[in-house]
């Protein structure tokens, strides 16, 4: 089995990198950087966002599994303490493949076309000021946006960004995408839906920059800042991301450890 290790860069992430590797050999995995089957993230879902980038052009080829070396991760869900556990399984079982959507867009700037895919979310920020865009769903006018800018996000990265602003959390196994708004102005004047929209598959959203504007574009972890943005066209990706499954961590046992603390015996945790 051809594997690749991303680590952050701390001392325990690095250390659990190099214990990998030796694990690896003694189970006759091969080191493959450029094209491997399983991409172990160590650190957090920062660094699986960045795992997930660094394949992103070879995404239908690769699974990912993370090991988190600070609090509960959403990407990450084996303890540094599990790394001989989990290599151990990565030799002798089938692991379940688990798939979730991605979101997609097309950039259009005055002088090109370019494509991004994100595993979290996109977010569309105004620099210098109010972001100001025309939101059409499916080529129609929905609505005029004023505000601090605008969330697009993925199920799985709908308790990222998204839970900030007040999105619901989605199951990944609903392939959507979720347009949440950030501090959008609302008056007389002015006027925005206020909660977000799911959009679901072969739906698209365009976000049409209506001002000369400086916008900055982030792409999960990543940003770009652009003065020349005409257009974003957003839709769910044809292309999904993989992770392997050795044991069975559901979404929302996630969801209740993260942010609720109860344990399924109905205790709460600090
Ligand atoms: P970061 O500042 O470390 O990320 C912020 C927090 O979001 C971290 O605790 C991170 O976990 C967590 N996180 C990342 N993906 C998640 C997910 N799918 N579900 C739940 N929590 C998640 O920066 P980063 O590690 O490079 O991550 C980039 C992400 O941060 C962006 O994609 C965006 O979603 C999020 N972000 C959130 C806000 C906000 O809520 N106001 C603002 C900016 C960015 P780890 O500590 O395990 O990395
Ligand atoms: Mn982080």
């Amino acid at each position: 089995m051809k594997y690749a290790v991303i680590d952050r860069g701390d001392a325990l992430s690095k250390s659990l990198a190099e214990k990998f590797h030796q694990l690896a050999v003694e189970h006759g995995f091969v080191r493959n950087e450029e094209a491997p089957e399983i991409v172990v993230s160590i650190g957090g879902d920062g660094t699986l966002l960045q795992a997930f980038h660094n394949y992103v052009n070879q995404i239908t080829d690769v699974a990912f599994v993370g090991v988190h070396t600070g609090h509960l991760g959403f990407y990450a869900d084996w303890q540094a303490d599990e790394l001989e556990q989990l290599v151990r399984m990565m030799a002798t079982e089938t692991p379940r493949i688990v798939r979730y959507p991605l979101a997609e867009i097309e950039l259009e700037t005055a002088t090109e076309k370019c494509h991004y895919m994100s595993l979290n979310e996109f977010t569309l920020k105004g620099v210098d000021g109010t972001l100001v865009a025309q939101i059409n769903v499916n080529d129609e006018l929905f609505e005029m946006f004023r505000g601090d800018g605008i969330v697009i996000s993925t199920p799985s990265g709908s308790t990222a960004y998204n839970k900030s602003v007040g999105g619901a959390i989605v199951h990944p196994s609903i392939e959507s995408l979720q347009i949440a708004e950030i501090a959008s102005i609302n008056n007389r004047v002015f006027r925005t839906l206020g909660s977000s929209v799911m959009l679901p598959k072969h739906h698209h959203c365009d976000i049409i920059s209506k001002k000369e504007q400086r916008i900055l574009l982030t792409i999960d972890h990543l940003s770009l800042m652009h003065s020349d943005i005409k257009s974003i066209r957003c839709c769910v990706s044809s292309r999904k991301v993989s992770f392997v499954r050795y044991r069975p961590f559901t979404f929302w046992n996630r969801v209740r450890e993260a942010f609720l603390g109860y344990d399924a015996s109905g205790e709460r945790k600090e």
